[in-house]
């Protein structure tokens, strides 16, 4: 009987991103193949609105997953990710989701962003993802890290967040200008992911 693992995330293109890397790395590489069975919130009956209130990625990932092992007793993972720009001394940071405001869009989000960065050259910066699982009331945490650069204006329409504004380091298009498969070979989410998988591929108890 494969195990039951909940993937705590009302967010649907993370769902979509780490499904991907998921399936590929658990089912279609043989290795512990039938170990595991992700489960997402709506499989669990519907939208929940998880509070993240901790003051770090790690704190608010660590939240998302106790919420789901609390109340349904279910192992469960969850992400945090944060863009921390460096002229921005680190901000949005945990504050991403909601950076111009509670009842704020991504694209309200991303124009702060590039009002903030007006007229400054440094424009380094960096996706950070943070999974935390939680298994056997243990908590392992996974971290993935993309730098690269804001540019001046959004370019492309795929991703989600502020995918059109980040030029990851060595690329020539944006995390928006990448179809899923490419995003996800590079990621800061895809990094953290495959951290996790080798950690389950690993799994051996109970
Ligand atoms: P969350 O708290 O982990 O859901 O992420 C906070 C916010 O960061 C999201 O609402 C997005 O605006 C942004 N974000 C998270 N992951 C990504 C990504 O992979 N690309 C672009 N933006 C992201």
């Amino acid at each position: 009987m494969p195990k039951k693992l909940v993937f705590a995330t009302q967010n649907k293109h993370k769902i979509i991103e780490v499904t991907d890397v998921i399936t590929k790395r658990l089912y279609e590489s043989g290795n512990n193949a039938t170990q595991w069975e992700i489960l997402s919130l709506s499989d669990l009956g519907g939208l929940y609105d998880i509070p993240e209130t901790a003051l770090s990625l790690e704190g608010n990932a660590l939240l998302k997953a106790m919420y789901v092992v609390d109340r349904f007793g279910f192992d469960c993972f969850a992400d945090d990710t944060g863009l921390e720009i460096d002229a921005l001394d680190g901000r949005p940071g945990i504050y991403s989701a909601r950076y111009a405001g509670e009842n704020k869009n991504f694209e309200d989000n991303i124009n702060k962003v590039l009002k903030e960065l007006r007229g400054i050259e440094n424009r380094k910066a960096r996706f950070r993802t943070v999974v935390a699982l939680v298994i056997k009331n243990h908590v392992h945490y996974f971290e993935g890290i993309m730098n690269g650069q804001i540019i001046h204006s959004k370019r492309g329409s795929g991703g989600f967040g502020y995918d059109s504004v980040f030029l990851p380091e060595c690329y020539d298009r944006t995390f928006a200008e990448m179809t899923l498969d490419e995003k996800n070979q590079v990621s800061h989410r895809a990094i953290a992911i495959n951290r996790l998988c080798d950690f389950l591929n690993d799994y051996r108890a109970g």
